[in-house]
């Protein structure tokens, strides 16, 4: 079993930023399986809950798929060992600065019997809900920046499949759409019992479509989703794009129960008409209820959410941290939670007090690397990713603000951050004049200079993005 959680590991770390894997799953350990469930020792309790929030779903996945087997349960342990070989790390860590430690040594075998044992079921039985237990209205800071899309997803919730319907969500990563969509079935079934939700991300829909079409089991899937759901919460539709096959399920899906008046709420990380690859039927049934959008927080919003958020998990922060912090982290409210969390598990970890002091010195390190070797290429692909458009388009002469804008975003990255000439760019861009590039890049920096929050909020994310691997 223990290669099989090392090579579930190793699909993670593909799949996350380093940070992330170094701070979360490098520090944990397989213990041992039996009768369904995984053991797991985890340094200290904030890792239970943020691992189950985040990456339990891909870690159970990864390991299931790896070692062929079907349910799993997850039991976590929190072993002193692993926090003494964390701490030492830390501390290191913050004397010295280089590499991080790289293998953790692996702790001795002294699992057995302390440690406070916390129960997480990982994935509910099918029959119950999937939504996550912490993402409800009550814990969702309202801002100017969600102020609509807040609005509309209770009203969805209090009247399902009456006027909000579907309700779109859009906006960036980690602005809370999954939180929200998960709010609307909470309340939901805080009303009605009973009931029928269906929480699903557009990669799960098609991963189930397929197994099911390959294993004679379409009539089932049909069934769940068209028959037995009274709430189909759908997540990351842009998943959809360029899968014509599953689509055009979707749609059927869609259609069944719109006309049976059930509520559909679904998100997205673009506008409806900006998603690409999307059949232009289904984009004009996402535009025949609402459409809502996200904005990146504001200041008093995301200083708002890091109170909340630490208040919730137990974690002792002052004003002046809270401040600094949403001063600080501002691209999204996820990496401004895992922000926090990193900052209270260092705290844990080094027995100190979170205060500003130490909220300085543990950002200072995490700072992301400096421009490191980044390319026109890398770039291109950060931004066309970012904005789910294809690179062709990118490097077209189509002017649909799409494209227009996420080119001169491009651009204007390529430029700052490498100093290409203008001649070039514009050679990489699909044969453009230099005057284009210089335009586009003055544009944009206008824009930022005249602090248009859209833009800089944008540019922030993809150089975080580019930052990070
Ligand atoms: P998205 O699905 O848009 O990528 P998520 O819904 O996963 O983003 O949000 C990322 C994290 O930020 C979640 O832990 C969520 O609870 C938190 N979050 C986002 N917006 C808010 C908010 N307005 N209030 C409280 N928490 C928020
Ligand atoms: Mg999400």
């Amino acid at each position: 079993m223990n290669e099989h959680w090392e090579s579930a590991l190793g699909d993670l770390r593909g799949r996350l930023s380093t940070e992330n894997f170094d701070t979360w799953l490098r520090p944990i350990r397989f213990d041992r399986l039996d009768a369904g469930t995984v053991h797991i020792r985890i340094p200290n309790r904030f890792y239970a809950e943020w691992i189950r929030t985040h990456y339990l779903d891909l870690l159970l996945e990864a390991l299931k798929r790896h070692a062929g087997i079907g349910e799993l349960d997850v039991e976590w342990k929190v072993d002193e060992s692993l926090a003494e070989a964390e701490r030492q790390a830390a501390q290191q860590a913050a004397t010295a600065e280089p590499e991080p430690p790289g293998a953790a040594p692996s702790a001795s075998a002294s699992a057995g019997t302390d440690g406070a044992g916390e129960r997480g079921a990982s994935q509910p039985p099918a029959s119950h809900t999937n939504l996550n237990p912490k993402y409800r209205f009550e814990s969702f800071v309202v801002g100017p920046s969600n102020q609509l899309a807040h609005a509309a997803a209770m009203a969805a919730a209090s009247s399902p499949g009456a006027r909000y319907n579907p309700l779109f969500i859009y906006g960036g990563v980690g602005l809370g759409k999954t939180h929200l969509v998960n709010a609307v079935g909470h309340r939901v079934l805080s009303d009605r019992p009973d009931a029928r939700i269906l929480y699903v991300s557009a990669e799960r829909f098609t991963n189930e479509f397929i197994w099911a079409l390959q294993n004679h089991r379409i009539n089932e899937f049909r069934d769940r989703y068209r028959n037995n759901c009274d709430v189909l919460l759908m997540d990351d539709i842009q998943f959809l794009a360029k899968r014509e096959q599953t689509q055009e399920e979707f749609f059927h899906t869609f259609n069944a129960l719109y006309h049976s008046d059930k509520q559909i709420v679904v998100s997205s990380d673009a506008y409806p008409q900006q998603m690409g690859q999307m059949e232009e039927r289904l984009i004009s049934r996402f535009q025949w209820g609402m459409v809502a959008d996200i904005q990146a927080p504001e200041l008093d919003t995301r200083v708002a959410i890091v109170k909340k958020k630490a208040e919730q998990e137990g974690i002792a922060v002052s004003g002046e941290v809270a401040n600094f912090l949403a001063q600080t982290v501002r691209s999204n409210v996820r990496e401004l939670e895992g922000t926090l969390l990193r900052l209270a598990v260092k705290a844990e970890l080094l027995q100190r007090p979170i205060d500003l002091e130490f909220a300085r010195e543990a950002l200072r390190s995490h700072t992301p690397r400096p421009t490191h070797a980044t390319t026109v290429e890398q770039i291109q692909k950060a931004v066309c990713e970012y904005f789910n458009i294809r690179m062709t388009e990118l490097k077209s002469r189509r002017r649909h603000r799409s494209v227009a804008y996420p080119r001169m975003v491009a651009m204007y990255l390529c430029r700052q951050r490498l100093r290409t000439s203008y001649t070039e760019l514009g050679e990489r861009f699909g044969g453009k004049d230099h005057t284009t590039v210089i335009n586009a890049v003055r544009k944009i920096e206008g824009r930022i200079d005249s602090d248009d929050r859209e833009v800089i909020d944008t540019v922030e994310a993809i150089e975080f993005k580019l930052n990070k691997n």
